[in-house]
């Protein structure tokens, strides 16, 4: 007749199963306490299963929770810039127009320190409000305020358009702009004009801005894989090789672009990868300092996003 201990054994599912493979029906003593150390590990292990999934449950709702306060509280950020942002560009614009109306001479005649020292107001103004613009434009995006309308349209005419805006930042600097190509037959770009002048005007302005006295930019516009791959060359200060992972983030500027030109707000490099994306393209560069940058991105000819 079996122990109670070895009845109990018996009736345990593991055992029973123990007991198939070694071919007894009846354990030692030895082999049974053994076996009833494994049982209470097994158990133990179950009850820290048990309670491990209970912890990771209560995690995942405490994640949650605060995902969900991180959005608030990413509204909230988001509806305080714009509200800032645009209160701030009235009394700038009202200051810009004033100091136009001075250096036009509107008010009077002015000699020339006080130009100097007006023209000086009137360009730091322009850069707050340029500051002011990316804010809500880099506000406009990440939160999806922005609307793309997307269409077919010609994107070295868009080019030219804003060319002919930034070329008096090029000619004051002496610095050449141009095609590598003339262009022909290249076929229509599917992307939002709007969004998409945003991203030229930045990349040109950028090339302008960290290009030296005298230098040096090449655009180009090519089919590539069944869409356009266009580049912006220059020959400026290039961009520091371990700074290049940060160079889309928000707000980064390069310590050689902060010696060299100390306006900036970092934001435009977001602005234009974020855009782009948006537009079903990518963006990326290359680049040497002391020799220069070419900053690349694609476009689609057709929906494909
Ligand atoms: P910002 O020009 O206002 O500083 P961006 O977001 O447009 O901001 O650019 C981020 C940084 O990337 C710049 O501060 C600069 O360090 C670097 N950068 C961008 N374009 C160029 C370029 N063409 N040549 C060298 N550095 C560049």
């Amino acid at each position: 007749m079996a122990t109670s201990s070895e009845q109990k054994i018996n009736f345990c599912e593991v055992c029973t199963k123990l007991l198939e493979e070694s071919g007894h029906g009846v354990l030692p003593l030895t082999e049974i306490e053994a076996m009833k150390g494994k049982i209470a590990s097994f158990e133990q292990s179950t009850t820290d299963y048990n309670t491990g999934t209970k912890l990771l449950i209560r995690r995942d709702l405490e994640l949650s929770r605060a995902n969900e306060k991180l959005q608030k509280l990413d509204e909230t950020k988001s509806n305080f810039i714009s509200i800032v942002a645009h209160q701030l560009r009235t009394p700038l614009s009202g200051v810009k127009w004033t100091l136009s109306m001075l250096l036009s001479g509107d008010m009077g005649p002015l000699n020339n320190d006080q130009k100097t020292f007006l023209m000086k107001s009137y360009e730091s103004n322009a850069r707050m409000i340029t500051l002011v613009n990316d804010m809500l434009i880099a506000d406009g995006i990440q939160s999806g305020k922005v609307h793309y309308g997307f269409k077919h349209i010609d994107i070295v005419d868009l080019m030219d358009n804003v060319l002919f805006e930034v070329s008096p930042q090029a000619l004051k600097r002496h610095i050449s702009i141009n095609y590598k190509n003339k262009f022909k037959n290249l076929p229509q770009a599917y992307v939002d004009p709007e969004t998409m002048r945003a991203v030229l005007q930045n990349l040109l302005e950028n090339a302008i801005k960290y290009t030296i006295e005298g230098g040096k930019i090449e655009i180009d516009v090519k089919v590539e894989n069944d869409q356009l791959l266009v580049s912006i060359t220059d020959n400026g200060i290039g961009i520091p090789k371990d700074q290049v992972k940060e160079i889309f983030t928000k707000f980064f500027r390069a310590r050689n672009a902060v010696k060299q030109e100390t306006d900036g707000s970092g934001l435009g490099l977001y602005i234009a990868k974020t855009i782009v994306e948006k537009n079903g393209g990518k963006i990326w560069f290359d680049s040497v300092v002391g020799e220069g940058s070419t900053f690349y991105f694609t476009v689609p000819l057709q929906e494909n996003h």
